[in-house]
């Protein structure tokens, strides 16, 4: 760095899709409005996800650009996907990232952990490397102490619960799965400071962490609407036809049902949720994403579509009670719609944190990953969820079942939904933490702050 003023230069290596490209974008473009100098990395395809976004950006001044890497044969990475074991292998962007690193030199890379090969390619540049790897705080808190006091290994089975020792809470849980990152200068955190005091008091101090930057929640920073309607993918539905079927409900009545962006759910549990909907009487949009084939069932050309319990869509749509969204839905867009009062979740991180930005209590359904920790987080610790009772955690590579009753779901719903004072109570305070999570990014919350110790942090390397 060659003064006091000129920007940091950071660059930003996100996974390619899904749930752990769309947060890291953001952070770029955190970063760039903070002044720093921000190029995301990323695969032609990939970029077209995210292009229309960073061009706005770019129209309106902030310092952000798209670096692509090419492979020969223009070749590429397919997205991440749930039947990948466990995730899309990007290995083979290694030279061309290589050759990128040569000709430029930034101040710090930001990568995702799933390019778990690139730590050695950008240690050896010697370039400060910063870890994202798209969980909170508790969890990562869990991580930690597991691999400390290893609790797991003293039961007697996957499903015999075991308490996290030395956490700040008493936190019981079954099968864990977890990966680490080494040798990084550190690490930025989709989180913020008032929604989990403790753990990051105790990530800090307790487990030494001093170089974690919390800069959360980063989906805050798309104010627009363009930005939030095409955050992640383009629509598969008319955005308009989802406003208009929320306009028409009453405040916090409508319950938003989506698994994210990689659960494959079996045909069978769909049939379960349809039932539990239909017997909770609460009104719903309903995400159905990707639907788990096993091969006896696939059609010749497409997908089964006998799911749904007969007549149920026509049922729905008459009664103007509920509407089905298959593939993508602007998540941003319905969960800040005053309508909006529930969120049943798979506990993907981006979606928890993106329901607690918008005040919105959830129905807790993890299915794998960190999930089942979000799902403590949510229900037992933040105490703004209710559980539908989703106890199997299921691999990658798994054929998931119906797991969930019809029954569960429909007690789940109007446990969540109902006029109930435990309801009230939740609603209640995710509305409080929603507030606070605006508050964190605002100029001079503990996310704004957070982000700008880091750029102060990485001038202060530049230049020694
Ligand atoms: N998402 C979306 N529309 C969809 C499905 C997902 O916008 O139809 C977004 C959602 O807002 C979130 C991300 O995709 O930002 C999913 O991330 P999460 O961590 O919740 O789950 P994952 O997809 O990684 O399992």
């Amino acid at each position: 760095m060659d003064s006091k003023s000129s920007p940091v230069e950071m660059f930003f290596f996100p996974y390619v899709g899904g749930g752990h490209q769309i947060p890291m974008v953001d952070i770029a473009r955190i970063f760039a409005a903070h002044g720093a100098k921000s190029t995301i990395i990323t695969s032609p395809k990939h970029a077209l996800s995210f292009q229309k976004s960073i061009n706005r950006n770019q129209q309106s001044g902030l310092p952000i650009t798209i670096k692509t890497l090419h492979l020969p044969d223009d070749i590429e990475i397919p997205d991440t996907d749930m039947s990948a074991t466990p995730r899309t292998d990007t290995s083979m962007l290694q030279e061309p990232l290589k050759s990128l690193l040569v000709d430029s030199r930034p101040d710090c890379i930001v990568h995702d952990m799933f390019h778990h090969w690139s730590a050695d390619v950008i240690n050896s540049m010697n370039i400060p490397r910063i870890v994202f790897n798209g969980n909170c705080c508790f969890s990562r808190c869990i991580l930690e102490n597991v691999r400390k006091y290893k609790p797991h290994e003293k039961v007697s089975s996957d499903y015999e619960p075991f308490v996290v020792p030395g956490l700040p809470d008493k936190i019981e849980l079954t099968a864990l799965s977890f990966r680490f990152e080494e040798k990084s200068f550190g690490i930025v955190v989709n989180s913020f400071y008032d929604l989990e005091p403790a753990y990051v008091e105790y990530f800090k101090q307790d487990l030494g962490n001093d170089k974690a930057w919390f800069v959360g929640p980063v989906s805050l920073c798309n104010r627009n609407i363009e930005d939030k309607a095409e955050r992640g993918q383009k629509t598969s539905i008319d955005e308009g036809k989802i406003l208009s079927f929320l306009d028409s409900k009453e405040t916090n009545s409508v319950l938003y049902i989506s698994f994210g962006s990689l659960a494959r759910l079996s045909p069978e549990q769909l049939l379960e949720i349809a039932y539990g909907l239909e017997a909770s009487n609460h009104s719903f949009i309903w995400v159905v994403g990707k639907i788990f084939q096993s091969p006896g069932t696939r059609k010749e050309n497409g997908i089964e579509e006998n799911w749904l319990p007969s007549g149920f869509e026509e049922r729905m749509g008459e009664s103007k009670r509920g509407l089905i969204i298959r593939g993508w839905a602007p998540q941003l867009l319905i969960l800040e719609h005053t309508a909006v009062g529930g969120f049943m979740t798979h506990c993907g991180w981006n979606s928890t944190l993106e329901s607690v930005s918008a005040g919105v209590p959830m129905v807790t359904w993890p299915i794998t990953a960190e999930q089942f920790s979000n799902e403590k987080l949510i229900s037992d610790v933040l105490k703004i969820g209710v559980k539908v009772g989703s106890v199997n955690w299921v691999s990658w590579s798994t054929e998931p079942s119906a797991a969930v009753g019809r029954d569960k779901v429909e007690v789940a719903v109007k446990r969540l939904m109902g006029t109930g004072e435990e309801a009230a109570e939740m609603r209640r305070r995710a509305g409080e933490l929603g507030e606070k999570a605006k508050n964190a990014v605002e100029e001079g919350g503990s996310s704004f702050i957070d982000a700008e110790a880091l750029l102060q942090e990485l001038k202060s390397v530049s230049r020694i």
